[in-house]
């Protein structure tokens, strides 16, 4: 018996060459794109545009995958997880943020992570694999799907993995968004841990997305002790490779820096980040620590106060970056990356 294609697994190119190969004429190719990345197919059969018959002749030989939406939680603050099965038993989370009249996708792009970040859970779960550009698209497809009649307005990858250590399926996949479902690259965004050559690849690769890297220390000495990339990559490389990087005129780097107490949030950090950032177009988002305590072998981490955070804020504003404190959404469940495929 002759393996069947999935239909989703192909790009442009192969799409065509399927289309070929079946006897169909060019723009059948085309028509596959607008029903399943458009229109969100998730058989042949619901392909009605084409004749009964040539459905039961494509779905003979093909079909369209789909990820396996295991658990969805909803949050009090309307913040909304998803775990999807993968076809290999693995699992990936997605997670939707509404923030005003913003609808944020925040998606995965492995299964686990080899970074090792000391503050997260995925770190702990450790590397499985990458995500194949079908298995990132269609946690946009099936999240679209779940959030109506709500429409969502960004993608960040932040969940799951590092996205630049699986960059060219990263970069087919945000083809895919932008070329197939017709969403706005400039309403994606790539965040990196630092995977400082990386950042000039992704500059290269997926031109017009814009950039966010979690820095979380201005120090050396801070950011490997919790953060190993940055034993590889160190803040002088990390912060060339932004430096570097092509922004639109009114374009800005986001900064994620998550706040843990005692550990990077003293006034001392807030000033060394100041300097380090200085003359690079940049927003920074200070997120105070909301994750489980006791994280790493026995390392306490836990949430700045409030003064703190705001004392943090204030050295930065005063340097003249905008710095803007955001609120961890979604505790009640578990929507910090990787808590709850850590729990499966
Ligand atoms: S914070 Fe991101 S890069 Fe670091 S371990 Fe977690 S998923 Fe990986």
């Amino acid at each position: 018996m002759s393996v069947k294609t999935d239909l989703k697994s192909l790009d442009r190119g192969a799409l065509g060459a399927f289309a070929k190969g079946s006897g169909l004429p060019a723009y059948r190719a085309g028509q596959l794109i607008h029903w399943i990345y458009e229109r969100n197919a998730g058989t042949i059969e619901e392909i009605t545009e084409f004749s009964k018959k040539l459905r039961q002749e494509l779905a003979a030989k093909a079909f369209i995958s789909r990820l396996q939406l295991k658990t969805a939680l909803s949050s009090e603050d309307g913040t909304r997880k998803f775990l999807f099965g993968l076809s290999d038993g693995n699992a990936i989370e997605s997670v939707l943020i509404p923030d005003g009249k913003r609808l944020t996708l925040c998606i995965s792009s492995q299964a686990g992570c080899r970074m090792g970040c000391g503050f997260c859970l995925t770190g702990k779960i450790g590397f499985k694999r990458d995500l194949l550009p079908h298995e990132i698209v269609d946690q946009f497809l099936l999240a679209r799907q779940l959030a109506l009649p709500e429409t969502l307005t960004n993608i960040v990858f932040m969940g799951m993995g590092e996205p630049l250590d699986n960059l060219d399926n990263v970069a087919e996949a945000i083809k895919r968004i932008t070329a197939f479902a017709r969403f706005s690259k400039r309403r994606i965004t790539v965040s990196t841990s630092g995977v400082a050559p990386g950042i000039r690849e992704f500059a290269a690769k997926a031109s017009g997305v814009k950039l966010a890297v979690s820095i979380n220390a201005a120090t050396d000495s801070v950011r490997s002790s919790i953060m190993p990339i940055n034993r590889k990559y160190p803040l002088q490389k990390l912060i060339a490779a932004l430096r570097d990087f092509p922004l639109a005129p009114r374009d800005r780097i986001t900064i994620e820096y998550v706040l843990l107490k005692r550990v990077n949030d003293a006034q001392a950090d807030a000033k060394a980040l100041a300097g380090l950032l200085r003359g690079i177009p940049c927003k920074i988002n200070l997120i105070p620590y909301n994750g489980p305590e006791n994280c790493e072998n026995g390392r306490a981490f836990n949430m700045p106060d409030e003064n703190t955070t705001m004392a943090f804020q204030d050295v930065l504003v005063r340097a003249g970056h905008t710095a803007i404190i955001r609120k961890s959404k979604g505790k009640d469940i578990l929507a910090a990356c990787g808590q709850l495929a850590g729990k499966g």
